[in-house]
């Protein structure tokens, strides 16, 4: 069994920049669009996916 914690972005296995950890925490993340939201273009905003180091904590963010 592969771990959920290990992260493969365009076929190679990601690895802190930081400290070199490989095993992560995803979470989901948008780009701060605040004043799109004022047009009413919430929907416009990109979302993205971002990749937290369970070591050093260090956030690998990555928008599509
Ligand atoms: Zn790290």
């Amino acid at each position: 069994m592969v771990s959920e914690d290990i992260v493969i972005i365009s076929g190679k296995q990601l690895r802190c920049l930081i400290c070199g950890f490989s095993e992560f925490k995803k979470v989901y993340t948008k780009l701060n669009r605040k004043w799109l939201a004022s047009f009413g273009a919430e929907m416009f905003g990109e979302e993205g996916v971002a990749y937290i180091c369970k070591n050093c904590g260090y956030k690998h963010e990555f928008f599509k």
